[in-house]
């Protein structure tokens, strides 16, 4: 009886896991086609090459392998990691980085 409803919760568990990863696929896609969108448009606007996206893409890959710089609380003045959205020490408000921050 327990083994069974074991196995029902591990269903559950991995069908949930499923979705998950199928929602996110989908909003990974999404976010690739706005960001191709957004790239024809600043290329078009700005007359610039595909060879300066790929080294701006190149110096950030550089920038975050080198250690990105930590965000601080405006409540506590905790740095924390710059992929939290909340204080992980009071849940105050972080400094933003960039516009980009909120996106993890
Ligand atoms: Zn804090």
């Amino acid at each position: 009886m327990a083994d069974q409803r074991d196995r029902l919760l591990q269903g559950n568990i991995r069908q949930s896991e499923s979705d998950e990863g199928a929602i996110l696929d989908n909003q990974v896609r999404r976010l690739k086609v706005v960001t191709q969108a957004l790239w024809q448009i600043v290329r078009d606007k700005l007359d610039i090459s595909e060879e300066d996206l790929i080294a701006a893409v190149r110096d950030l890959e550089t920038d975050q392998q080198q250690g990105a710089p930590t965000k601080r609380c405006y409540d506590c003045s905790k740095e924390n990691n710059p992929k939290q959205l909340k204080c992980l020490y009071c849940g105050g408000e972080l400094a933003r980085l960039t516009a980009f921050d909120e996106l993890g």
